[in-house]
């Protein structure tokens, strides 16, 4: 199950998800409920995208404290801040108890990541903070997705080898 978060500044440039850089209130729900409102037998955990996800924190330690506590999921975190920026943070290293993977830094577009490793460049890094996965579990199946813009603008998102 992925969850993306709303809201973000990172200004990445060739963000495949410019529609969740505003911050704006859409429909709200408490964090502790989401998973439940969504959740199928077979999931094996959550992916938590954006936008931000470290803009809203304490949601954040919510939805992955259900994820875990609640629902025995994995839980995988990305984010545009590097991993050191955050452990400044006490928030943020709680955070990191429920976190079993995050995925690091922002998304450069001259790095592009050329293989079906699941980060859109070759500067984010993977921690693995519980024994959970390994560098091996991020190699994903060559999927694409194409989102045609009401403009006519088509964007691509998934996980591809870069020609
Ligand atoms: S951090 Fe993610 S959502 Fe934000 S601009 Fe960069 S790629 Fe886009």
């Amino acid at each position: 199950m992925v969850i993306f978060f709303q809201g973000c500044n990172h200004k990445c440039q060739g963000c495949f998800n410019p529609d969740t850089h505003p911050f704006i209130k859409k429909t709200e729900y408490p964090a502790e409920s989401i998973i439940g409102m969504h959740y199928r037998s077979g999931i094996e955990g959550i992916t938590v995208s954006g936008g931000e996800p470290f803009y809203q924190r304490r949601g954040l330690l919510q939805l992955l404290r259900s994820a875990r506590d609640v629902f025995d999921l994995s839980t995988v975190v990305y984010t545009g801040f590097s991993y050191e920026k955050l452990s400044e943070s006490s928030l943020c290293r709680n955070i990191f108890r429920y976190t079993d993977v995050l995925v690091d830094g922002r998304f450069e577009h001259s790095k592009k990541e050329p293989t079906t490793l699941a980060r859109g460049s070759t500067n984010q890094r993977f921690h693995f903070l519980s024994c959970k996965y390994s560098a091996s579990d991020f190699i994903m199946d060559g999927k694409i997705e194409l989102i045609v813009g009401t403009d006519g603008t088509v964007t691509q998102t998934g996980f591809s080898k870069v020609a």
